[in-house]
């Protein structure tokens, strides 16, 4: 088969030794030439989507997949599968737990009195006192919940469909959870329902002190509405990962802002030595004629 690796942001060079390793008998291309089987892609170069003819699956590279979706130049009727890495999946959940435990022990406020040689102690919280809401039970929110639930936390969850998960408070109604959890994690794929989900009236029912920890997309947070919590006192802290435009520009005011702790969409990326046994799983599906894992649902969008 022909395959196709196209990316502006996954390294060809760990890729291609690894497709090549796993793929011995197929032709893998850095551009479109010919007929291609499957495209690998992530943020494709300019042009190579509609020149995919008679392509019979388009693999994300990513676990997101709304700029792909939004693509105009995205071939009509192929399946697109995401990308479920386990490396990504542990990165994430380390990501959120050192937020979660970043918040609940104070270190955030400690950093901040250390630049000011200050000592002072807030009180301690047990673990079994604090509820996480995760926004989204997928792949990522899914494993986020087990390790929070492991090291003691109560959780509460918010999916689309309802959801039985062990020991997780389940939730299909956002405001029903939200005025019951005192940090809230966003794992959302961005869609027209979930965009902006995150805004004055949905924070504003959180509890008094909350912290936010958006590490789906910049899409799911309205800015001006976080500023005014955290200024108001009504939130604690934001942690976030992820900015409508990426590099968050140098004049958004978030970047000094001491209720702000910035990281540069670096929450999980893929991981290519943990993700190529889940790519071939999906070429190896094409090439027996059978239904790859993991496909989008257009409807959904996601
Ligand atoms: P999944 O598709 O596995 O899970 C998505 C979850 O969100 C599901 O539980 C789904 O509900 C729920 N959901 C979707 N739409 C709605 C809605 N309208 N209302 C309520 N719940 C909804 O996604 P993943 O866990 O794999 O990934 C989530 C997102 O994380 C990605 O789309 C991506 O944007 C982001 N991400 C960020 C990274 C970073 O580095 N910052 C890295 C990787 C991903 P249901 O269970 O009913 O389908």
């Amino acid at each position: 088969m022909n395959i196709l690796f196209a990316s502006e942001t996954e390294k060809a060079e760990f890729w291609l030794p690894l497709l090549s390793r796993a793929l011995p008998a197929d032709k893998i291309f850095s551009e479109v030439q010919g007929s291609i089987d499957v495209a690998l892609v992530a943020t494709p170069p300019p042009g190579t989507l509609e020149k995919l003819e008679g392509v019979k699956l388009i693999q994300s590279l990513w676990m997101g997949v709304e700029k792909l979706l939004a693509d105009p130049h995205l071939p009509k009727g192929v399946p697109i599968a995401r990308l479920i890495d386990p490396g990504m999946v542990a990165a994430m959940s380390e990501t959120v737990l050192g937020h979660v435990l970043d918040w609940h022990r104070h270190v955030y406020r400690y950093r901040a009195y250390q630049a000011e040689v200050k000592w002072r102690r807030h009180k301690q919280y047990l673990a079994s006192d604090r509820t996480v809401g995760i926004l989204g039970l997928g792949e990522l929110g899914g494993d986020a919940a087990r390790k929070l639930l492991a090291l003691g936390f109560n959780v509460a969850g918010f999916s689309r469909r309802p959801k039985t998960l062990e020991d997780v408070k389940c939730f299909t109604d956002l405001e029903a959870m939200l005025p019951g959890v005192d940090a809230l994690v966003c794992l959302l794929p961005l869609t027209a329902q979930t965009k902006g989900i995150l805004n004055a009236r949905t924070l504003g029912l959180l509890k008094k002190h909350a912290c936010l920890i958006n590490v789906a997309r910049g899409g799911h947070l309205v800015i001006g509405d976080l500023l005014k919590l955290l200024d108001s006192g009504h939130l604690a802290h934001a942690y976030l990962d992820v900015f409508e435009s990426e590099p968050l520009p140098a004049d958004s005011p978030l970047w000094r802002h001491p209720g702000v702790t910035i990281t540069p969409h670096s929450a999980a990326l893929t991981e290519p030595r943990t993700a190529i046994a889940r790519v071939v799983e999906n070429i190896e599906r094409v090439r027996r004629g059978e239904t790859p894992l993991h496909l989008v649902d257009f409807a959904a969008g996601y």
